[in-house]
This record gives C-alpha cells, sequence and structure tokens, in this order.
C-alpha cells in the first residue's frame, strides 16, 4: 500500500474512532408501556412499581392509569384502598417516613399519592432509567371495550367516544395526533387487548389510519391473546391486519408489542395481573421517550416474553437473527408471512341461527403462513421477492415463569420486514 494511502486510511480510522467516541453507541433498552397503580386499579404506589421494575433489568416504564395522569393532590385512605396495609407497610419501609406522607381525616388515616411530577426525581439517571408520562384512554362502543394506551402525552385526553368501533378508535387516534402536531412532542399510540370482551375486530383494526402498534401479547390474565373456537389469537389478528394494510388498504403496518398490564404487585400468581410477563426491547442511541418512540415508530425493536435477541439484520434479501443463548435451551424460528396472489377470500363468522356474530372473520391459511421453520441460534431467511411482509416468531424450550397459559414458552416476537 502506498504511503499517503495508508496515511488516509490511518486518518479515517481515527475519524471513525472519535465519531464512535462522540456519539452514543446503538444498544437494546428494555421496557413496560402498560402499568397500572394505585392512582387507578392497581394495587401499588407508584414509586414500589417503578423501583420494582428499575431493579429488574427495565430501562423505562409507562405508567398508564386509566383516564387520568398521575397529577395533582389526591389522598386514599390506607386501610381502604386495593393495596389496603400490606401495601402501605411496605411503601413506608422501603421510601421511609421522609418521603410518605400520612394524615388523619374524620378519624381514618390516609396516605398520599404522589404525583409522577415528584416521584419520577427519585428513579430517572441518564441512560439508565427513565419514567414515560402515559394514560390508558379507556373507552367503549356499547359492550365492546376500546382501550389505547397514549405515550408521552403532554396533557391527558378524555375518552372520544363514537358511533362504532372503529369510530371510538379514530376519534382517539385524531385526538392525540392534534396534541402531537400542537405540541411537536412525539406521542405514542398503542391499542390495547383487542381480545379483551372480545371488544376489536382485525377488521376495524386494519382501518384505523395514524394507529401503528398493538398488543400481540398482554400479560393480563383476562385479555384472550390465544382467542378460541371463533375468536382469532391476537396473532393471528396481526396476521391479517398486516396482509390487508399492506397489500389492499394501504393504511401501513401495525407493529406488535408484549407488555404486562400490571395491576397486582403483591402475589405472583397465573391467575393475577403480574409484572414481569411482556416487554420490548427498543434499539436506539439514547434513553428518552423522544428516541423510544421514534425507535419503536422505525420498527426497530422485538416483544419479548423471555427470549433475548443479539441482533435482527436486513441487508440484501436476506433476514439474519442472533438470538442471545442460554444453558441447556433450544429455539425454533419460525418465518411467517404473506405472498403476492395470496387467496383473499374470507367470511364472517356465523351462530346457529345464521346470523352474523361480531367476531373477526376467518381467512384463507394463505394469510400469515410458515414460510419457514429452523432450528438453531442464527435463524435466517432468504427472500424470495414475493413476500407482502415477512415477521418472526422465535420460541424457546424454556418454561416461561408464571405464565397466565398453559405450555406457555418464552418467545420473541419480531417487526414485520417488506
Ligand atoms: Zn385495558
Ligand atoms: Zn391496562
Amino acid at each position: 500500500m502506498p504511503m499517503n494511502t495508508l496515511f488516509r486510511a490511518l486518518g479515517l480510522c481515527l475519524i471513525i474512532q472519535t465519531l464512535t467516541l462522540q456519539g452514543a453507541e446503538v444498544r437494546w433498552w428494555r421496557g413496560n408501556l402498560h402499568t397500572h397503580s394505585l392512582w387507578s386499579d392497581g394495587n401499588d404506589y407508584p414509586e414500589m412499581i417503578a423501583r420494582w421494575y428499575r431493579e429488574n433489568g427495565y430501562h423505562f416504564l409507562a405508567l398508564s392509569d386509566h383516564n387520568l395522569f398521575q397529577s395533582g393532590t389526591r389522598w386514599v385512605e390506607i386501610d381502604t384502598n386495593s393495596g389496603g396495609r400490606t401495601a402501605f407497610d411496605r411503601y413506608l419501609t422501603t421510601f421511609g417516613p421522609d418521603w410518605v406522607e400520612t394524615r388523619e381525616s374524620e378519624g381514618k388515616k390516609q396516605v398520599r399519592l404522589k404525583p409522577f411530577a415528584e416521584f419520577r426525581t427519585l428513579f430517572e439517571r441518564r441512560d439508565q432509567f427513565i419514567l414515560i408520562p402515559s394514560e390508558e384512554v379507556t373507552d367503549r362502543h356499547l359492550a365492546a371495550p376500546v382501550h389505547l394506551n397514549f405515550s408521552n402525552l403532554a396533557h391527558p385526553i378524555d375518552p372520544q367516544g363514537g358511533d362504532n368501533v372503529l369510530d371510538v378508535l379514530q376519534r382517539n387516534v385524531a385526538a392525540v395526533t392534534k396534541q402531537r402536531e400542537e405540541t411537536g412532542q412525539p406521542m405514542m399510540i398503542h391499542l390495547n387487548h383487542p381480545n379483551f370482551g372480545w371488544g376489536i375486530t382485525a377488521e376495524e383494526l386494519m382501518q384505523v389510519s395514524g394507529e401503528k402498534f398493538f398488543e400481540v401479547y398482554n400479560g393480563h390474565p383476562a385479555v384472550n391473546d390465544p382467542g378460541d373456537a371463533i375468536h382469532a389469537s391476537t396473532e393471528r389478528v396481526w396476521d391479517i391486519i398486516l396482509t390487508w394494510r399492506l397489500a389492499i388498504i394501504g393504511t401501513g403496518p401495525i407493529y406488535g408489542l408484549a407488555t404486562d398490564d400490571s395491576h397486582n404487585y403483591h402475589q405472583l400468581d397465573p391467575a393475577k395481573s403480574n409484572p414481569g410477563r411482556g416487554w420490548v426491547m427498543v434499539r436506539a442511541p439514547h434513553l428518552t421517550a423522544e428516541s423510544m418512540i421514534l425507535a419503536l415508530e422505525a420498527g426497530d425493536f422485538y416483544a419479548s416474553t423471555g427470549v433475548e435477541l443479539a441482533s435482527i439484520r436486513h441487508q440484501a434479501g436476506i433476514l439474519s437473527i442472533q438470538i442471545v443463548p442460554k444453558p441447556g435451551i433450544e429455539y425454533r424460528t419460525e418465518f411467517i408471512g404473506t405472498r403476492d396472489g395470496f387467496d383473499q377470500s374470507n367470511a364472517p363468522i356465523r351462530a346457529k341461527s345464521g346470523e352474523k356474530l361480531r367476531v373477526t372473520h376467518r381467512y384463507s391459511d394463505d394469510v400469515g403462513e410458515v414460510l419457514l421453520s429452523v432450528e438453531g441460534r442464527q435463524p435466517e431467511y432468504r427472500f424470495r421477492g414475493d413476500e407482502i411482509y415477512v415477521r418472526a416468531k422465535i420460541t424457546s424450550t424454556r418454561p416461561k415463569a408464571n405464565a397466565v397459559h398453559p405450555n406457555e414458552m418464552e418467545v420473541a416476537w419480531t417487526q414485520p420486514f417488506f
């Protein structure tokens, strides 16, 4: 190599090194985007919950109580709130009498619920842990629950209502979109547990515009993720909406989240909505709400109930995944997608009387078919060129701890690639 070329190469190396030192390295951040506290129907104090997540390997947490922000002055009775004396005693022992505020009112002992702006200061530390202000807008149409999580809002939003489920969805999405445009602040909209109360069908969800996320996994035991004989599973719903949104309607992809929807913090039990069941791993340079949301919106994340991924690459027509191995554990990866020219036929499901049920239609096996199933720690898929999208589901041989569903194994879901 001529000397001037060598010097130029060395110079370039130095420039690259300097840039790496100055710029933050892109890395994975772990977070839960759906959590309840005593401010609504969770049974613990927000500080106890934030502390649990910070001490259990999470980097960000969205505390998303029903229809409110944790703000303003709120006193609750110690013995009759849903956490009761047990939660209070633990709270007092952990944070001490200087932090915990109590008073007597009409002969009853009360405790002050601390607002978000106060308790966040105890936990947040640069590139270690952040709290994201959130709200679960808890709306409905007739008997159908329509719940949406809004993260990083500037101020809370009231349920917007509407004439049908799609209208309720669209009006709530519009309220956040408006606030985002007015403030210039990145905000995240995600549809919660579509199968809770069998509230939302794939045909409704595929039509919502401006909505990019839904919960393919929610750790609450009452949300029916696996579906049943007449209701599609959340994973089946995902494939249907991806296919229709990408190939037919043009409403863009929907990304799949795993969340806890935790309410119960004192007793670990498959029948309780406990923390630690489902989370997202987001690839970004900085740990800020803005940085998390922008990476999530770019699809630069995966959802997990236990499987950890080192990398996900989509280059030169190949989707390749590196799994972080655990001793004695095996992994199977299914690459799932729909191809051009798929069978578009679908039919509503009817009751015995012939009446059409308000549930997701039945679709052909072409929709969300398993294109390839491989074992090992470095699965890869070569695109043929006719795929509308391909996503990967990695299932391990390790049973999920404190699982809601019988025979549940640890899983990770990548986002769809086009
Ligand atoms: Zn909900
Ligand atoms: Zn919830």
